[in-house]
């Protein structure tokens, strides 16, 4: 762990080992904290706080700027450590380390422009002053499916607005968090500015971060159960809370739109992390117009997507996290065959040959799927895109607004007021119009619903780290 500018054992003194989800095989082994550890890192946090937030921004910027170039620098050996530790290929690896690193830069500049206002008041004695200033020690817990992106996303704004920060990685990627608190390291932050603890139980931890008096934001992605048990405890302190929690993404081709293109930009986002992603499309509503077309080239992308290890060239789609995650899946998609779907691609796991040292499970198209399936209504985290034939055009949003999710959603159109219609419509967070990959560190990325509170990413991402403060001054 690295805790008051030194990487530490837990108090403990115990370790857990870190597998390859691909191969099994163990390939590292971390510190396994506990409720003390967490303490032990508030009270460095805590410590560092007051001269952190004393930092001017310009220095700020300056070290996260350098914590950029470092992480530019080892993008390469990043990558290779991701897909070893997380099995997505190594070109969305590669992919990611860019992301994760864009946030450090953008962040770096954003800190500048962290600014106050002077606004007029109806007394003629009277002039109110408004500054932000940093909340205090940050708490963060991040999940493993994007293991770099998701830390230095909370990072990046935290230490921008002035807050020193805390942070339990996953436990199944504690290594790709023990790299970039490498880079923070180098980069010369100070101590206890930044602070992480690695747990194999994260329960004792996530209590202490939200009753911990210390800990004045919790910020936290993950499930969406999970999330909300972290915001009830969080709230009997009236700790500051963000939470980026699952999703269940529609994914609408309007019957102007070209079939083909469509389910070109379905097959490439579907797979991605393996479909362990919170924007994955996991309803893809096709108009019957274009659904032999679409059904069509659907299905011939998926049976080019290749399985195994994402070390290996040409790989498509890597291993899931575990193997509860590939149960999961194959319920879902045994439930939807029993009710009558079709499976035209893939359709069960995946376990002759070295697949059977993995979590892998086939790139799947299922087809026919109807409101009662399990998978119309359960994020799936996984290969499998399923789709439904629709023919009311006046109803989809309807149908693609009945979930408590309300992460991503996607939609094919030629028609100007189709996606002007359908962008106002729809009860999402993020929306692609035409278009598969619609984040970046300049644009907040958040839920409404059971998909959190608060955004990530652009301007909106560093308020959450900012306290308002009036001054009323009488002259
Ligand atoms: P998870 O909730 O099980 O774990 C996420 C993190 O929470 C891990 O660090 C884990 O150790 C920790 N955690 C688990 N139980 C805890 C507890 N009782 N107390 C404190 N911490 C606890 O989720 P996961 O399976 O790792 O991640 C997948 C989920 O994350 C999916 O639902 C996905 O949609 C969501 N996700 C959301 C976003 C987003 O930005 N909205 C991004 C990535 C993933």
């Amino acid at each position: 762990m690295y805790i008051n500018g030194e990487w530490v054992e837990a108090g403990s003194g115990e370790r857990f080992e870190v597998t390859n989800p691909a191969t099994g095989a163990v390939i590292g082994e971390v510190a396994d904290g506990d409720a003390s550890d967490a303490e032990r890192a508030i009270e460095a946090a805590d410590a560092a706080f007051k001269t952190w937030a004393a930092t001017t921004a310009y220095e700020r910027s300056d070290l996260l700027h350098r914590a950029w170039m470092l992480m530019t620098e080892r993008s390469s050996e990043l990558a290779n450590l991701m897909t070893t530790e997380q099995g997505k290929p190594l070109k969305a690896s590669q992919a990611e380390v860019k992301y994760g690193a864009d946030f450090l830069r953008w962040y770096a500049e954003e800190a500048k422009r962290v600014a106050g206002e002077w606004l007029p008041s109806a007394r003629p004695d009277q002039r109110f002053l408004v500054v932000k200033q940093p909340v205090g020690v940050v708490a963060a817990i991040t999940p493993w499916n994007y293991p770099i992106s998701m830390l230095t996303r909370k990072m990046g704004p935290a230490l921008a607005a002035g807050c020193t920060l805390v942070l339990k990685a996953a436990e199944a990627t504690p290594l790709c968090a023990r790299a970039i608190f490498g880079i923070f390291h180098d980069a010369g932050f100070p101590p206890g500015v930044v602070n992480l603890v690695t747990a194999l139980d994260p329960k004792p931890i996530g209590e202490v971060f939200t009753t911990d008096e210390r800990v004045r934001k919790l910020t936290f992605t993950g499930s969406t159960a999970v999330g909300k048990m972290l915001a009830g405890q969080a709230a009997g302190n009236l700790k500051r809370v963000s939470v980026e929690l699952g999703g269940h993404a529609p994914f609408i081709v309007f019957p102007d739109a070209d079939p083909v293109h469509a389910a070109k930009g379905a097959a490439a986002l579907k797979f991605l992390n393996s479909g362990q992603a919170c924007i994955s499309p996991n309803r893809l509503y096709v108009h019957e117009s274009g659904a032999d077309a679409f059904h069509q080239t659907l299905t011939e992308r998926i049976s080019k997507v290749r399985a195994g290890n994402g070390m290996e060239d040409g790989v498509g789609v890597g291993p899931l996290v575990n193997d509860a995650a590939v149960a999961k899946v194959e319920r879902q998609v045994d439930d939807a065959v029993a009710k009558g779907a079709g499976v035209p691609v893939g359709g069960g796991r995946l376990t002759e040959g070295d697949f059977a040292k993995g979590h892998f499970f086939a790139p799947t198209l299922v087809t026919g799927v109807t409101d009662d399936m399990t998978i119309y209504r359960e994020e799936t985290f996984g290969p499998v895109a399923p789709v439904i034939t629709y023919d009311d055009v006046d109803t989809v949003i309807d149908r693609a607004n009945d979930t408590n999710y309300g992460l991503a959603a996607y939609v094919y159109t030629q028609n100007i007021s189709t996606a002007m219609r359908t962008f106002e419509g729809l009860r999402f967070g993020i929306i692609g119009i035409n278009d598969v990959n619609p984040t970046s560190a300049a644009a907040p990325f958040g839920g409404m619903g059971d998909s959190g509170l608060g955004r990530e990413g652009g301007h909106e991402g560093i308020a959450e780290y900012l306290e308002v403060k009036l001054g009323g001054f009488a002259i």
